[in-house]
């Protein structure tokens, strides 16, 4: 099977950049395994048009629009492997095929590892990343703000837009003066006890204990887990990556080349701030760019 371009995740960063290839009615294979990284939360919100709207059905949608155009092959399974071979790359996929696009673009997503286990089954419920993304629906809830990393104090500092807000260090991300100040000024109480289990029926949150027995109150807790990004098939490529606040992404250029010849990326692996927005604006660009270096190529060619 020979493409154009081969297209691995078909979310936010693979729609977008596959309508763009479809549009320009270049032969193209979209690969996805079908677990976006919103898919535990039950409405996404912030997305022009969409605000609401079940990330499901958002898919649902996208997926349907891009089925009218003929150019384009689905598989539903995972790319296992991928190699640079001749002028384009090869990629293994989870049915034992192999298939050839003379571009590759990589929009797998991240993973992310939370830091407390019972966080997990309140991901995207009651345990949240991004204020702008389900803030104002636990608005005015007494909120938590657990801190994962040394950024976490920004996030911190916003959260009282959204409702009273405690900071917890988790006794190793300890505000310096200057950050303590600000967030007096901002209202927040900061907790140097770290906060060891989440407490709540399902997955709603009601309080945290602490290491030393306490309860306090929280129905919304704020994290940033650590990422990583979701699929191996960069570092097989031999892409260069770059440190974000919350793990390493894959380092593009401006038009989101990598640094290896003939392979772009988009999306949260390929960015260290993560949205389904921006993870479609850059799959917009990546899907423009690998179809300019195509013509290109195709101009200078003898
Ligand atoms: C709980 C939660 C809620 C969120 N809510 C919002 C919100 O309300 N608003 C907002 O703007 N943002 C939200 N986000 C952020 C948003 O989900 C991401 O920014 C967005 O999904 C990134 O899109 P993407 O296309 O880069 O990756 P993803 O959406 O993660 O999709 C990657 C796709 O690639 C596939 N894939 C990975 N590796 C392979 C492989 N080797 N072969 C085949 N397929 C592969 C995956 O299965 C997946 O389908 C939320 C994030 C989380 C964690």
């Amino acid at each position: 099977m020979d493409y154009d371009a081969i297209i691995v995740g078909g979310s936010f960063a693979g729609l977008s950049a596959a309508i763009q290839l479809a549009r320009a009615r270049r032969r193209i294979l979209l690969v996805d395994a079908g677990r976006p990284r919103n898919r535990f939360s039950e409405a996404s919100h912030g997305f022009l048009g969409q605000d609401g709207a079940a990330p499901a059905d958002i898919m649902r949608e996208g997926l349907r629009q891009l089925s009218a155009y003929p150019s384009v092959d689905f598989f539903n399974g995972t790319a296992e492997a991928a190699e640079t071979q001749g002028q384009g790359v090869r990629a293994e996929l989870s049915d034992g095929v192999q298939a050839w696009g003379r571009r590759i673009i990589l929009a797998t997503g991240v993973a992310d590892e939370l830091p407390l286990e019972s966080m997990k089954a309140r991901w995207g419920v009651s345990v949240l990343h991004c204020p702008y993304c389900h803030g104002y629906e636990v608005r005015d809830r007494p909120i938590a703000a657990i801190a994962n990393h040394p950024g976490a104090v920004h996030q911190a500092l916003m959260l009282p837009d959204w409702g009273p807000t405690t900071y917890f260090t988790q006794g190793v991300f300890e505000p310096n003066e200057e950050e303590a100040a600000q967030l007096a000024r901002r209202g927040v109480r900061i907790e140097r006890v770290p906060v060891v289990e989440l407490l709540g029926e399902g997955a709603a949150t009601r309080a945290l204990r602490l290491a030393d027995g306490r309860e306090v109150a929280a129905q919304a807790v704020f994290t940033a887990p650590t990422t990583r990004v979701a699929s191996p098939l960069a570092s097989q490529l031999g892409c260069t990556f770059a440190d974000g606040m919350t793990g390493p992404h894959i380092l593009v250029d401006g038009i989101q080349q990598t640094s290896v010849e003939r392979v772009f990326a988009a999306g949260d692996a390929a960015q260290p701030m993560h949205n389904a927005t921006l993870a479609s604006a850059a799959g917009v660009m990546a899907g423009v760019s690998a179809h300019r270096s195509l013509v290109t190529e195709e101009a200078s060619a003898s």
